[in-house]
């Protein structure tokens, strides 16, 4: 089959037209790929950042739908003559018995801890035709939501999670929909939390990028209340919630200033290990600031396609005003290029 392999030797790319098929075992079933996202955590394992628990290749990519090809010949798990059926793909799974999967708290259950592989990221996922995927992890994509919107799936599903967050902090209560949001960050994660806020009544949220191309989608999306900023035009002590989408430390230091008293930093983005983050203590205390954390959460939850579902009906996820750009995996380069230039919020490959 076909298939983009991550070498770790070297942190390379190699498209190859002669990759193994997977072959699933009883738990798991193939999945025939038609759409995979490249997610920021990627461009992180291809820099070396985020080590990969494989010891020479992987086919990373874990925002994918496709149609289920088949099961083991033993598999229980497939035998309703479900071929063919538009899918999607929870990278992670979960062991529904440890106290985190008890509690609802997914992210910190006890058997991904132990290193239970992500599809994608610790064992082969959808940069390829085919994968082998455990069966428990496959979603049916619910009717009339297009192969190529079912990749926002998973990236929704985090911006859900850190949504939730800010109720679960207790932050929330401080918030209101009249409210000012400024958003770090016009990346796909940036957008897709205007998308989720202006859905839920904000009307006044601006977006701060470096990228003239990527400040230019956010005109684009036209959405009523919603504008591009430069992040050296941004006001002081003017906005009540801070959403950090870039992970780096830097932007979210210079944009503190701009929050204003008994305000709300949401801390989204993913940084390294190692690098730190500088704020001042004094003026926390003193302006009474909420500081939330969000441990990036991939589990597609039922929510997460239900929301996905919503904002897709709601004219919120068209590809072209998002300014996701669509390549075949042999145009790999050049979507990267893209990406790494911050032309586009997002790239993605068709497969199949
Ligand atoms: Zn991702
Ligand atoms: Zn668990």
């Amino acid at each position: 089959m076909r298939g983009l392999i991550f070498l770790t030797a070297d942190n390379s790319l190699k498209l190859k037209n002669d990759l193994q098929d997977p072959k699933p075992n009883s738990e798991e079933v193939v999945v025939r790929v038609s759409h995979c996202g490249v997610c920021g955590t990627d461009l992180h394992i291809m820099q070396g950042h985020f080590p990969v628990a494989v010891e020479t290749q992987l086919v990373l990519g874990h925002e994918f739908t496709g149609w289920l090809q088949e099961a083991n010949a033993d598999s229980k798990k497939n035998q309703d003559g479900n071929f063919g059926t538009p899918v999607f793909v929870n990278p992670n799974g979960r062991c529904g018995y440890c106290i985190g999967c008890q509690e609802g708290r997914v992210h910190f259950c006890g058997y991904r801890a132990m290193g239970a592989a992500s599809v994608g990221v610790g064992r082969d996922g959808g940069w390829a035709e085919f994968v082998a995927v455990p069966a428990n992890q496959v979603h049916r994509m619910p009717k009339d939501l297009p192969m190529s919107t079912g990749i926002l799936v998973e990236p929704i599903s985090c911006v859900l999670h850190g949504y939730d967050r800010l109720f679960t902090a207790g932050a929330a209560k401080q918030l209101d929909p009249t409210d000012s949001v400024l958003i770090l960050g016009a990346g796909i994660i940036g957008l897709l939390w205007a998308c989720l806020l202006h859905q839920r009544g904000y009307r006044t949220i601006q977006i701060s990028d470096i990228s003239p191309e990527r400040r230019q989608v956010v005109t684009n999306m036209k959405l009523d209340g919603m504008s591009p900023k430069q992040p050296t035009e941004l006001l002081s002590n003017t906005y009540q919630l801070i959403v950090d989408c870039t992970g780096v430390p830097k932007a979210l230091e210079s944009a503190y200033k701009s929050l204003s008293s008994g305000g709300i930093l949401c801390v989204f983005g993913c940084a390294p290990e190692g690098v730190k983050l500088n704020l001042p203590y004094y003026d926390l205390v003193n302006r009474e600031i909420t500081v939330v954390f969000c441990r990036v959460n991939q589990f597609a939850s039922d929510r997460a396609i239900d929301l996905t579902y919503q904002l897709h009906r709601q004219g919120y996820l068209d590809f072209n005003r998002l300014g996701i750009q669509v390549y075949p995996l042999d145009q790999h380069q050049k979507a990267f290029e893209t990406l790494g230039k911050r032309q586009a919020p997002k790239v993605a490959f068709q497969l199949g």
